[in-house]
Parts: C-alpha cells; sequence; structure tokens
C-alpha cells in the first residue's frame, strides 16, 4: 500500500495545542450538558467516564497516540498525499482538560490543530459510530477547522448529551460545525447518501487538509453499534473522500469487531488510494 514509517517524539506542548486551555466552559456545547444541569455536567465532563479505564502504561501509550498523529502529519506537510496513523487508545471523545470514550488525548484534534496552524483551513470528517464531542468542542469556536460527523443519534448512544444536528458551532465558529445523526440500522445507501452532504459542506470550506476520524464501529457486526455497513462499502466511502482532492490524514478511532477490522480498515484504504475493492487483499 504505502511505506510504514515509525513515529518521532513531540514535546507536550503539541498536546496542549489539541486540547487548548483549561477551559470553564468545557463541552456545554450540547444541548444535553444544560439539560442534566450546569454542576453535575461540569463533574462528568471533567471526569470523563467509567467507559475509560487507566493503568501503568496508558499516559505513555496516549502519548505515543499523539505522536503518531503528529508525525503522520509532518508527512502530510511534507508532501504525501495521504497518510493513515494507527494508533491505540481513540481520542476523538476527549474535549478540553477532560477524558473519556476509550480516550485520554484527543490525537485527531491535535494533529488538526497542528495543520491548521501550518496550512490555515483544515476539514475534519468524523465517520466514527459514535459523535466526537471532544473534537467537536475544541473547534466549536473555530472557523478555521470545520467538524463534520455522520454518527449515532446521541438520542440513542453514546455520548449522549451532544451530537444533535442544531449544533452547528458559536461565534466565529458558527456554520463550521455539521452533524449528520443516523437512525439504527442505518444502511449502506442511506450512509452514502449522508456522505454525499458532509463532501459537500467540506468542498466548500476550501481546506488545505482534511483529517478523518476513521471509527470502524459502523460496521454492521460491531458489538457496541447498531448500523448495518458492510464492508465493501468502506471502499466507496474512501472512494468519495479521495474525490475531494485534499491531503488526508486518517486516524484510526473506534471498531469493536476485531476479526472484521483489518478487512474493512484495510477496505476503506484501498479506495482512498485508489485501489480496487478487493475485500481478500493482503497488506503490501
Ligand atoms: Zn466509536
Amino acid at each position: 500500500m504505502a511505506d510504514a514509517r515509525r513515529r518521532r517524539w513531540f514535546d507536550a506542548a503539541a498536546v496542549h495545542a489539541g486540547h487548548g486551555p483549561a477551559s470553564s466552559d468545557a463541552g456545554r456545547h450540547g444541548r444535553g450538558a444544560g439539560a442534566v444541569g450546569g454542576d453535575r455536567a461540569h463533574r462528568l465532563l471533567v471526569l470523563g467516564d467509567d467507559d475509560t479505564p487507566g493503568g501503568g502504561g496508558s499516559y505513555r501509550a496516549a502519548r505515543a497516540a499523539v505522536d503518531v498523529a503528529l508525525t503522520a502529519a509532518d508527512l502530510l506537510l511534507a508532501g504525501d498525499a495521504a497518510v493513515y496513523g494507527l494508533a491505540r487508545p481513540p481520542g476523538h471523545h476527549c474535549p478540553r482538560s477532560a477524558f473519556g470514550g476509550y480516550g485520554l488525548f484527543n490525537y485527531s484534534a491535535a494533529a488538526s490543530a497542528y495543520l491548521a496552524d501550518r496550512v490555515g483551513r483544515v476539514a475534519v470528517l468524523d465517520v466514527d459510530y459514535h459523535h466526537g464531542n471532544g473534537t467537536q468542542q475544541i473547534f466549536y469556536h473555530r472557523a478555521d477547522v470545520l467538524y463534520v460527523s455522520l454518527h449515532a443519534d446521541p438520542d440513542r448512544a453514546f455520548p449522549y448529551f451532544i451530537g444533535w444536528a442544531d449544533e452547528n458551532g458559536a461565534g466565529p465558529g458558527e456554520g463550521f460545525t455539521l452533524n449528520l445523526p443516523l437512525p439504527a440500522g442505518c444502511t449502506n445507501d442511506h450512509y452514502l447518501a449522508t456522505l454525499e452532504t458532509a463532501v459537500k459542506r467540506i468542498a466548500e470550506h476550501n481546506a488545505a487538509a482534511l483529517v478523518v476520524s476513521l471509527g470502524l464501529d459502523t460496521y454492521g457486526q460491531d458489538p457496541i453499534a447498531d448500523f448495518a455497513l458492510s464492508t465493501d462499502v468502506y471502499h466507496e466511502v474512501g472512494r468519495r473522500v479521495a474525490g475531494l482532492g485534499l491531503p488526508t490524514l486518517v486516524l484510526q478511532e473506534g471498531g469493536y469487531f476485531v476479526p472484521k477490522l483489518g478487512a474493512n480498515a484495510r477496505t476503506w484504504l484501498r479506495g482512498l488510494l485508489g485501489s480496487p475493492l478487493d475485500l481478500h487483499a493482503t497488506p503490501s
């Protein structure tokens, strides 16, 4: 497919660039945050959630994930047309000053901020099954970083308090968040039709780079999700994203049906790179 590279180390400032300064209004950009009440919402968001255990190696792993994202961003800046960053844990549920949703640092946001500092306008396309509440919150007031997400309706799915269609940014960022919530049982056709709306909005943004939060928990057999996508549709999704013609950084987020994770990621990337659909392809 392409060459594999090792990450290099970045200092902590790069992590903070993604997360931004501590903010007393962290996460108050979802209808539900207000709905559960100020104090309770604040406590919930600062402490994260009980889905995110920590162990002896957690910090190092999460920091390494940020390094992977920034190394990948540097490769993009050096002229690669498409770069895939594979790391764990995922990060798109981490807002400013908090962790959550299995993640400690929002490495997609760190890479997006890093790219925006260097090239100007950036678009983020979040195709994880779950809404990327962290990424939305971090860029909610910014017009230079567009956030577009296809995800399960928060009425029934994590993160529950944010990700509705009527959240579209605030202040200078008004109009630079686009949420496209999807129903249970979402089919390939419904997904691709919604993706068209996302792609159209991204094309209007005139971005210099695209960051994709690639979650594969949209797969029909994913044990914690309820969409009905099949492996072959990922090729078409990758192909349509490539049609934007933007330097594209793909960062791995969720995906929990392990037997098909590799095939689904590979198929998505083959679509992005213009390789033919081959459900039995092996990495090369
Ligand atoms: Zn997810």
